[in-house]
């Protein structure tokens, strides 16, 4: 598996919270955390940006370090990523992502089609 794919098939590659890091780039940051804060809702900081990657060693996000469900749950079970988990197919969580991003089921290997939807 691409080990810049996060557990919930997202590529971690392409984010710019990481591209901010890895560049250390203060104005991308400044930009992402107005974005996301105004997505979300909440209060984001610059220097909440910095993030190599859901399943890489090295600093994250708040939110992707302690909050993300799925981030949280693919830990516990010790899953590679939510691709090869045997609840894949009925879970709720990892589908929020999913059903609207096709990449991201490719990247796993999952199939919206195989639901019945
Ligand atoms: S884990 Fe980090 S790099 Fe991956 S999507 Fe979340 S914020 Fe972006
Ligand atoms: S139950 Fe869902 S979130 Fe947890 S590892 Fe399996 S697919 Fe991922």
């Amino acid at each position: 598996m691409n080990r810049y794919f996060a557990y919930c098939g997202l590529n971690c590659e392409t984010c710019d919270a990481r591209i901010a890091t890895v560049n250390h780039d203060d104005n991308l940051r400044k930009k992402v955390a107005a974005l996301w804060s105004e997505l979300n809702g909440v209060e984001i900081t610059p220097e909440m940006i910095n993030c190599v990657g859901c399943r890489i060693d090295g600093v994250k996000t708040p939110f992707c370090e302690s909050l993300c469900r799925i981030r949280q749950c693919a830990l516990e079970k010790s899953v590679e990523t939510c691709g090869a988990c045997s609840d894949a197919m009925v879970c709720e969580k990892v589908w929020m992502i999913l059903k609207n991003n096709k990449d991201a089921q490719v990247n796993l290997g999952l199939n919206i089609a195989e639901l019945g939807e």
